[in-house]
């Protein structure tokens, strides 16, 4: 089988290598792989930023945005042969910590979760990959192609329910949501949003492209000035970009009680001048809430399956604006404007039956 892998450390070091397809011993579900999301994550981690190869390797398979076919899998588990599946990225780590051993491992306290693709785990930018039963999330069929977005969207459905817990601190009946960055992870925040019977507005710097056309397809108001000419306060903020003018300019803009997510990694520096004493004033005066949220759990991959389910469906195959051969395997990972979600093909067969 062929896999993508990286030697984490050196930047560059992508490759595409032949491996025999794993043993039974890694899970006891066999996938064939479908097609694989490419995201910032994949690409800091070729950009030697990020990830961590499996102990005792050198090397790592990425990718952790799947979509595959069940190829094998034991009688009497959740999913068959033929099932149209996604894998969950991370794994509780091995003491475990508190939420760890209760299935919460998006919340891991000791910080020795792995994640297929990022960390300690081999991925699933691979031709065949193994699973344990309880990883593996069955996908609704009709999705097609589009279930490959599952995987961001489960970081979005994740922080939806966190938002929602917040709020229900108080009477909960929020009317408005800002979204900052429409990338893949900020525009399928706001298809929840707009699930929601909210009122949507997004917030980037693209004046043109599939990023407004789609916001606008979605019934959401595009901004593309400065944060300071969107109108308004918003009952929830959900911040996607990661830039730190940007998470400055959010923490002014929610409403009382209002809510602040902070869904974007940023690198360390981007030295701001925030006035803390005036912030903290608003934030407590208020009563508002800044949090951060990343990964996802087994509930919240579910969460995301209904969510995309309920969507569009030709909305969501316009998120995926271009789709890459395994033998052009290069070209997806080279970022082109215009781009939301870049897919590799791993099986072009499998997925003409999908769509
Ligand atoms: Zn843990």
């Amino acid at each position: 089988m062929r896999s993508l892998t990286v030697e984490p450390g050196i930047p560059d070091s992508l490759r595409l290598e032949e491996f025999r397809i794993p043993s039974a011993d890694r899970g006891s579900v066999l996938i064939r792989a479908v097609a694989l999301g490419v995201c910032g994550t994949d690409r800091e981690i070729i950009a030697a930023d990020y990830g961590s190869a499996p102990p005792g390797h050198q090397r790592l398979i990425i990718g952790h945005e799947s979509l595959g076919v069940v190829e094998e899998a034991p009688t009497g588990v959740s999913v068959s042969p033929g099932d149209i599946v996604v894998g969950i990225v991370r794994q509780p780590d091995p003491v475990p910590c508190a939420n760890c051993a209760v299935g919460e491992w998006d919340m891991c306290r000791n910080g020795q979760y792995t994640e297929h693709g990022i960390k300690s785990l081999d991925g699933f930018g691979s031709e065949f990959y193994r699973l344990e039963p309880s990883f593996v999330v069955p996908v609704t069929a009709s999705l097609g192609l589009a279930g490959v977005l599952t995987e961001p969207a489960t970081v979005v459905a994740k922080a939806w329910e966190h938002c929602e817990r917040i709020g229900r601190r108080a009477r909960w009946n929020p009317q408005s949501v800002l979204v900052t960055g429409a990338g893949p992870v900020g525009l399928l925040a706001g298809l929840l949003g707009k699930e929601r019977g909210l009122e949507v507005h997004f917030f980037d710097r693209a004046h043109e492209g599939p990023k407004p056309e789609l916001a606008r397809a979605l019934g959401a108001t595009y901004h593309d000035q400065s944060l300071d000419a969107v109108p308004g306060d918003f009952d929830i903020i959900m911040e996607c970009t990661g830039s730190p003018p940007v998470i400055g300019g959010v923490l002014e803009r929610s409403a009382p009680d209002g809510i602040v997510c902070l869904l974007g990694v940023s690198g360390p520096g981007g030295v701001q001048s925030v006035d803390l004493g005036s912030l903290n004033r608003e934030v407590v005066l208020d009563n508002r809430v800044i949090f951060g949220s990343v990964n996802a759990n087994r509930r919240h991959y579910e969460a995301a399956i209904t969510a995309l389910a309920n969507a569009n469906r030709d909305w969501l195959h316009r998120l995926i604006t271009r789709r890459v051969s395994l033998a052009e395997w290069k070209q997806a990972f080279v970022s082109q404007t215009d781009d939301i979600k870049t897919i590799v093909v791993f099986d072009d067969a499998a997925l003409k039956k999908l769509a």
